[in-house]
């Protein structure tokens, strides 16, 4: 039997090992927000990797936003190095996970077994694939102990957040300069059978609208700013979302619907501040003086950043010009440009290699509609080799019953080892 046949075995024979590790992940509830026991589980990671063989750094994301003493950003880096010199793979996987909302029929930190999946908050997002390149790794070493190079596993805070308390940070320390790290996985509930290349880019801003406070049942006297806002609205129903829709990409996007330009409005508020539930008396009458919007606008590698920004501008000045009184400001809130790494990049020959052998069929290559900490190894760590390849089924990430199943789990964890045994014997 030559080495991969046994890789693949020593991986299946594994698969209690990769369940119960999953399950013990899930059952550290490192909610983000707040940002809760992300110092437990790189306490966790940390004594898994040390028994086996790894040499860790747990670090704190000193100073980075969302870091504090209440709630400190720690981040964990592990580091396998071979028997010879050769390149190193980076495996990351973001420990923490989005609120539980409502709806679960299991516990969402029970971590249980029902019917071949784990169910639990952060299963699929992503805990299943933390735990998969986990065992993928450990089996390789133990099949493979004179292999080339390094094996890194790193465990980050933050992602559901921006990021900027984990692989940013990471980056910014030079966590992931080319001279270090050459390969980068990046475990992400993506289906075990597609390599996500990259994501759309986002800007996200504040538009405010400015009026004029008076008695609400003089309104003459004053001027209304959430009727300059809904302006803003129907030039965007007019003129902006049909130009969006028609703004194709040949970006790999999934699901199809995102395959062109799309913007949200993530919220208006306009007039009195909303006051606490307990408040049990009337608002008081008055015109609002001001309205803001959040929009949340995603953008192709067609499109440059700057005609972007230009869009909104040019429809707010439009409006202006037909308008009296109307009066605005723009802030940026959050710029993330779109990124894709080439399908003939190493890793990812590397890996559709490994789904070809593992599954018997090429991969499909996708995009994600969002963004995940690739943009950060991207433009801050300045290392394009870089792909999304995880366990777990995308649509059920940030949902209620959110589960990952143990096949998958175990399939794609093969993958990971053998595209190890593919860039490191
Ligand atoms: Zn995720």
């Amino acid at each position: 039997m030559d080495s991969a046949d046994r890789l693949m075995q020593e991986i299946a024979a594994r698969r209690a090992d990769l369940i119960e590790l999953t399950q013990e992940l899930i059952r550290i509830p490192t909610l983000n927000p707040p940002g809760e026991f992300y110092r437990e589980i790189c306490d966790f990671l940390d004594r898994r990797l040390v028994r086996h063989g790894f040499a860790t750094e747990l670090i704190r994301a000193e100073g980075a936003i969302g870091d504090s003493d209440k709630h400190p950003r720690w981040n964990i880096v592990a580091r396998k190095d071979g028997a010879r010199p050769g390149e190193c793979v980076h495996f990351n996987s973001h420990i923490d996970v989005v609120e539980i909302g409502k709806g679960w029929t299991t516990d969402p930190f029970g971590g249980e077994v029902i019917d071949g999946k784990i169910y639990g908050r952060g299963a699929c997002d992503m805990k299943g694939g933390l735990a998969a390149s986990i065992i993928a790794a450990e089996a390789f070493i133990a099949i493979c102990p004179d292999f080339a190079g390094a094996i890194e596993i790193s465990g980050t805070a933050d992602e559901e957040s921006g990021g900027f308390g984990g692989v940013a940070y990471l980056a910014e320390k030079g966590f992931f300069s080319p001279e270090k790290v050459q390969h980068v996985i990046i475990p992400e509930p993506l289906n075990k059978d597609r390599i996500c290349l990259g994501h759309r880019g986002v800007w996200w801003a504040e538009i405010e609208t400015h009026g004029e406070i008076a008695h609400g049942s003089m309104p003459f006297l004053g001027d209304c700013a959430v009727r300059h806002m809904g302006a803003v609205v129907s030039e965007m129903e007019d003129s902006l979302f049909p130009a969006l829709a028609l703004k194709r990409t040949d970006m790999p996007v999934v699901p199809e619907g995102a395959r062109q330009s799309t913007l949200n409005i993530n919220s208006i508020h306009g007039g009195e501040a909303e006051q606490d539930p307990d408040y049990t008396g009337l608002p008081s009458p008055c015109v609002p003086d001001s309205c803001r919007m959040v929009i949340d606008r995603r953008f192709l590698i067609e499109e440059d950043i700057d005609e972007v920004q230009e869009e909104i501008h040019g429809l707010l000045r439009h409006v202006q010009e037909n308008r009296e009184n109307f009066r605005y400001d723009v802030r940026e809130l959050q710029r993330v440009l779109p990124t894709m790494t080439e399908k003939s990049a190493p890793v990812v020959q590397s890996v559709a290699r490994a789904v070809a052998a593992v599954m018997g069929r090429e991969p499909q290559y996708v995009v994600s509609p969002g963004t995940y900490d690739q943009k950060h190894i991207d433009r801050i760590g300045r290392l394009k080799n870089c792909i999304a390849y995880g366990p777990g089924i995308l649509y059920l990430a940030h949902k209620p019953d959110e589960y990952v199943g143990i096949d998958d789990m175990v399939e794609s964890a093969q993958v990971m080892g053998r595209t190890l045994l593919d860039l490191l014997e």
